[in-house]
C-alpha cells in the first residue's frame, strides 16, 4: 500500500500531511490512515495521521483531502 495520498491536488506523505495539519515541521509521523468521518465543511474524505511535533508530544490530526479543513486531538 502506498503511503502517498493526494490532498488538495498535491501528493503528500505521512510527514508532509502532518506538517500541513501542524502548519510547522514535525519530528515523526505514523502511516496515514482513513479517518472514520466525513469533512464537516465539504463532506470530503478525511485522512488521519499520528505525529510528534516535539519529543514530548504525540498528536492525532485529521485533514480533509478536498478543502482546508483540519483538526487535531488538541482541539
Ligand atoms: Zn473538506
Amino acid at each position: 500500500m502506498s503511503e502517498n495520498r493526494v490532498v488538495q491536488g498535491r501528493m503528500v506523505t505521512a510527514r508532509t500531511l502532518a506538517e500541513l495539519i501542524e502548519d510547522d515541521s514535525v519530528m515523526e509521523a505514523e502511516p496515514i490512515s482513513e479517518a472514520e468521518m466525513d469533512c464537516p465543511k465539504c463532506g470530503g474524505n478525511v485522512l488521519e495521521v499520528g505525529y510528534m511535533p516535539s519529543v514530548t508530544e504525540f498528536v492525532t490530526g485529521q485533514k480533509c483531502q478536498d478543502c482546508d479543513w483540519a483538526a487535531t486531538d488538541r482541539d
